[in-house]
């Protein structure tokens, strides 16, 4: 006789993500209390804003983009940004010619100091393995179409590199304030998913 797989192999991840945390709280090995406080930090305090900024400093500073694209992780340090998950942040930069997109294939790594958590689109098995082998429809399909005589970059992350994306400042926007630009920046952009609207 075969048997059949455990009940609780079936269960949504998020609720076999709450048995997990609970036993490991149980036995002590977990302080639920210093987790929800990095989660809350990760939801609230970290995010695209970070990177945004980034990215609206270096439309708006041509030495700091310099930097930028030598170094990420030191530059991005400049604006007060590192930690977890950022410990080596290469960032690319999207021209009319050629446009980079991200994608970790092996599991979710995402630069968290300046992108925050990653969405649950990024983690997805569809995404993670179409975006290498077909990324033009994979990005017609979240929206952007891109002209076929762009090249299309696809860098796939690691716990070793995380990549940020720096977008294309879009026409029109010549002397606008550091904020308001910063404030164009969404995520996606700086996933190289989706570009900056003016
Ligand atoms: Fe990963």
């Amino acid at each position: 006789m075969t048997t059949s797989a455990p009940n609780r192999d079936r269960l949504p991840p998020s609720l076999r993500t709450e048995a997990l945390e609970q036993l490991l709280v149980e036995r002590g090995l977990v302080d639920s209390a210093v987790m929800d406080k990095f989660i809350a930090t990760y939801e609230n305090d970290v995010g695209p804003l970070n990177g945004a900024q980034v990215v609206a400093k270096a439309w708006t500073d041509p030495e700091y983009k310099e930097r930028l694209l030598a170094e990420g992780t030191s530059a991005i340090k400049e604006l007060g940004f590192g930690g977890p998950q950022g410990e080596h942040i290469v960032v690319v930069e999207n021209t009319p010619d050629v446009h980079h997109v991200v994608v970790c294939s092996l599991c979710s790594c995402y630069p968290w100091p300046v992108l925050g958590l990653p969405p649950s689109w990024y983690k997805d098995p569809a995404y993670r393995s179409r975006m290498v082998r077909e990324p033009r429809a994979v990005l017609a399909e979240m929206g952007l179409t891109l002209p076929a005589d762009v090249e299309i970059k696809v860098w796939d992350s690691s716990s070793e590199v995380r990549y940020l994306v720096l977008p294309q400042r879009p026409a029109g926007t010549e002397g606008r304030p550091v904020e308001e630009l910063a404030a164009m920046v969404t995520r996606d952009t700086m996933v190289g998913v989706a570009e900056v609207g003016s």
